[in-house]
């Protein structure tokens, strides 16, 4: 059989890595995004570069589309000019943006009545784990489209999970984000509590780290970001933002009420109203520290 021909639309933090990693390791992609600077790079490894989402579309088997959320993702696979427009019976559009699941629902069906099919791979971990193509991904789809997809996913990550049906993957994403980002809020309040009692960091993370207190966010991204005095994005507050609002929205839907959730989305609210909105959601540490006057903890 032929090896299917892969377009890539959304070449940012997140799908500049992924594409790279897939067009290294055999897969001949044609590329698209409005920024010009991340083809070029993805052009000197090999790929096409193209001047819309049309041509993409033209020239692949299967898109993968890795945007910001579902207003980028509706425009570019419903909108005129876009995906579904130009695509043909038998072409598999996979989503792995974090976006709203009632979109990935609507998605799925309009795909679905034009013959193409829809899988969402979301994807965990963090930028880092994208640029060693170790990223985690998460995937809604049917068994006969996991099996066309599951070549590309190996190719940029280590650990796939297969959730179910299309629209299984954002819905597990969503669960993971707000655990993920909750943590990262009650992290940066204890660590900012522990700077005015005037403890020891070291000590105080040993301790944290010798019982079930710790977490993900406190061990990896705190630890290797914030601080150590790296706050550049990684995973901006924007999107964390963007993630807790989409969790609240599909709870609010799903008549769940999520307290935690909606005081860890204000204060998010709070971080992205000022220079912060664009720095690494473990930012929201420094962020807390200059709100109620306190020394910023660092390793
Ligand atoms: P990003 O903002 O860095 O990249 C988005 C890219 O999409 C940009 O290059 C932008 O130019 C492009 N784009 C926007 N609209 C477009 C359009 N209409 N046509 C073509 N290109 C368009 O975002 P990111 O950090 O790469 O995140 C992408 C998605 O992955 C988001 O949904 C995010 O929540 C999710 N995610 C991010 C991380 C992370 O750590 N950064 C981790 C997991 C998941």
């Amino acid at each position: 059989m032929m090896s299917e021909r892969i377009g890539f639309i959304g070449l940012g933090r997140m799908g500049r890595p992924m594409a790279a990693n897939l067009q290294r390791k055999g897969f001949q992609l044609t590329v698209f995004d409005l920024n010009e600077t991340p083809m070029d790079i993805l052009a000197q490894l090999g790929a096409a570069k193209t001047a819309s989402v049309a041509e993409v579309v033209e020239n692949a088997d299967i898109v993968i589309t890795m945007l910001p959320g579902s207003p980028e993702v509706e425009a570019v696979a419903l909108g005129p000019g876009g995906i579904l427009a130009h695509g043909q019976a038998g072409m598999l559009i996979m989503d792995m943006s974090t976006v709203d699941p009632a979109s990935t629902d609507k998605l799925a069906a309009a795909a679905g009545d034009a013959g193409l099919s829809l899988v969402d791979a979301p994807v965990g971990r963090l930028a880092s784990h994208a640029d060693d193509g170790e990223s985690l991904f998460m995937v809604g789809a049917a068994d006969a489209d996991y099996d066309r997809v599951r070549p590309l996913l190996e190719a940029m990550g280590t650990t796939i999970h297969h959730c179910g049906a299309p629209g299984t993957g954002i819905r597990t994403k969503l669960i993971n984000n707000f655990l993920a980002i909750a943590s990262c809020q009650m992290n940066a309040e204890a660590l900012a509590l522990a700077s005015r009692f005037g403890l020891d960091l070291a000590t105080t993370l040993k301790v944290i780290h010798g019982t079930t207190a710790t977490n993900g966010q406190l061990k990896i991204n705190y630890a290797t970001k914030v601080l150590s005095g790296d706050i550049e994005p990684g995973f901006t507050i924007d999107l964390a933002h963007k993630d807790l609002s989409l969790v609240l929205d599909a709870a609010n839907a799903a008549k769940v009420p999520l307290p935690i959730g909606a005081a860890a989305r204000e204060s998010l609210s709070l971080a992205r109203a000022t220079d912060y909105h664009a720095k690494d959601f473990s930012a929201l540490l420094d962020h807390w520290c200059e709100r109620a006057g306190i020394e910023k903890p660092r390793l």
